[in-house]
């Protein structure tokens, strides 16, 4: 975490409340010429080959993989992460974008010839450009400090993109170290450091094509509107609520290390980690017991600051006051670090603000659920729809269940890895935001399509002027013959049609 002091961000490390290191701010007024910058660094980086920008994710990726050692160093000093976690949720993702971009972005970019199946089309021909935007604002939050902000760059760049990046004023390191990592490979990243005017200005900047801003739903709804203002488009990667529904033959063991991991990685700062499980009554008690057994046993990292470590405390009283249960946990650790027990919530009435608000802590609330129907309903009570899973050994009736929850991704037996899988579309519904990231469907998104129509110049154009009643006639024909449904009934219109069929031809030779 870091606090700001004129003109700089001093980080200190959450766990142990010691310095670790600081950056400077950018002032917002500087913004516009960071924007104003990349802008002009895009050109060429635009018209590059993408042979040449793959090479450059290549040469990033083997980067990582011999400064993964420092990198973690640097996040878990920031967040106080355990180092597995640096590992696992920081530079997994972070390398798997990069050599599925490196895989994937040179097919998936190049230019589509587009064919016209319509008979009066059939001399034409076009291409489908994927266009970079131009510059994209990315703004990044503080709980995964590194992969959010690389995995968003390193899309952005293989689509030919520019980008400033915001990170979090709590994780400044991390951020520096992101734009650093593709600057000195020679891509086109800057990066403006500071708080939610710093990330504001970005917003506001002349010249910004697109905003990618992972976030609170909160900040996010005030980022849709200022770029809203511009006509700026925007891919939001709100918070989450996600449910964990456990099926009556559900494999037990596997369905409480699940919940354990799920709900607690991160100390629970996790946008897609499990706030809330729904459990059938055949397993409610045996899981509730394991699972509050094994919570007691875990040591968890801190979270990231004070004030986040309060808004937690204020969820779980809230729920206590109301009447529910803390199986263990529902206090904060005391010493030095921002530490919270883990926390397992029961009995907890939906007029309880943890029912519906994002609670970001290590903290998971547990309810009995009848049958599918009622696990269903449960799960998708809530505002947010971001990922979900379902723990059963059959399948089908999982598939079935997946059908049915509103979410952005659907988990079986397991929950929220695919960040770390960069073919597994990304994004979520409701207040989680909209728009997506990862896979193709978040490459496209940062591109701007266009259709390049291609033609001789030969062929006449019977829809031009001049207009009479016989060129009416003719299309009226023209749209039945063309446009029925099968050769048969085509055939039948053709003959119905024919005298139009005649005007047309007529339109072509004038
Ligand atoms: P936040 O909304 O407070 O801040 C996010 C970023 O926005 C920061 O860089 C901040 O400085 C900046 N910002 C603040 N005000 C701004 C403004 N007015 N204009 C522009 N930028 C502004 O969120 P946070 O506390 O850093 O992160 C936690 C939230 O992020 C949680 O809700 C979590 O669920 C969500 N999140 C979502 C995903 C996802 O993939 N959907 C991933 C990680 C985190």
């Amino acid at each position: 975490m870091a606090v700001a002091a004129s003109g700089e961000l001093h980080v200190v490390n959450p766990a142990t409340l010691e310095p670790v290191g600081s950056v400077a701010t950018t002032d917002p007024t500087a913004v516009q010429e960071l924007v104003t910058e990349a802008k002009l660094a895009q050109e060429p980086w635009g018209d590059s080959s993408l042979a040449d920008r793959r090479a450059l994710l290549v040469e990033v990726a083997d980067v990582l993989l011999d400064r993964a050692d420092g990198i973690a160093d640097t996040v878990v000093a920031e967040t106080g992460k355990p180092r597995v976690e640096a590992f696992t949720t920081e530079l997994f993702p972070a390398v798997d974008a990069l050599v599925w971009l490196a895989k994937n972005a040179p097919k998936l970019l190049a230019p589509e010839r587009v064919g016209y199946p319509q008979l009066h089309l059939k001399h034409k021909r076009a291409t489908l450009r994927y266009e970079p935007i131009g510059v994209v604002g990315v703004i990044s939050p503080w709980n995964f400090p590194f992969a959010i902000p690389f995995t968003q760059v390193a899309y952005a760049l293989a689509a030919g993109n520019a980008v400033v990046l915001k990170p979090s004023e709590l994780t400044p390191l991390s951020g520096a170290l992101v734009a650093e990592l593709f600057a000195s490979a020679g891509a086109p990243v800057r990066v403006a450091q500071g708080g939610g005017n710093v990330g504001e200005a970005l917003v506001r900047a002349r010249g910004l094509g697109k905003v990618v801003f992972t976030g609170s739903a909160e900040v996010g709804r005030l980022v849709a509107a200022s770029a809203g203002e511009r006509l700026v488009p925007v891919t939001l990667e709100l918070g989450g609520k996600d449910p964990m529904v456990v099926l009556d033959d559900a494999d037990l063991a596997r369905a409480v290390d699940g919940a354990l991991w799920a709900s607690f990685l991160n100390c629970g700062q996790v946008c897609s980690g499990v706030e809330r499980i729904y459990v059938q009554s055949a397993l409610y008690e045996p899981f509730v017991e394991e699972l509050t057994r094994k919570a007691r046993e875990l040591d968890l990292g801190p979270l990231i600051s004070e004030e986040q470590r309060d808004k937690v405390a204020a969820l779980v009283d809230d729920a206590i006051a109301q009447g529910a249960r803390a199986l263990t946990g529902g206090r904060a650790r005391p010493g030095a670090g921002w530490f919270y027990e883990p926390t397992v919530l029961t009995e907890v009435p939906r007029s309880a603000r943890i029912e519906h608000d994002e609670t970001f802590g290590p903290v998971v609330t547990v309810a009995r659920v009848a049958d599918d129907a009622a696990a269903v309903r449960a799960a998708n009570e809530t505002s947010f729809g971001l990922g979900a899973s379902v723990w059963t050994r059959d399948a089908e009736r999982a598939g079935r269940i997946a059908r049915r929850l509103r979410a952005g991704t659907v988990w079986h037996n397991d929950h929220a890895y695919s960040y770390a899988s960069s073919q597994a579309t990304w994004g979520g519904r409701g207040e989680s935001g909209f728009g997506r990231t990862h896979s193709r469907h978040g490459l496209y998104d940062l591109t701007s399509p266009k259709f390049v129509d291609r033609d001789s110049g030969r062929v006449p154009v019977p829809w031009w002027f001049p207009y009479d009643d016989a060129a009416a006639d003719a299309f009226r024909g023209a749209l039945r013959v063309l446009y029925s449904d099968g050769i048969a009934a085509r055939a039948r219109a053709a003959w119905s049609e024919r005298r139009a069929l005649l005007a047309l031809a007529k339109r072509y030779r004038r």
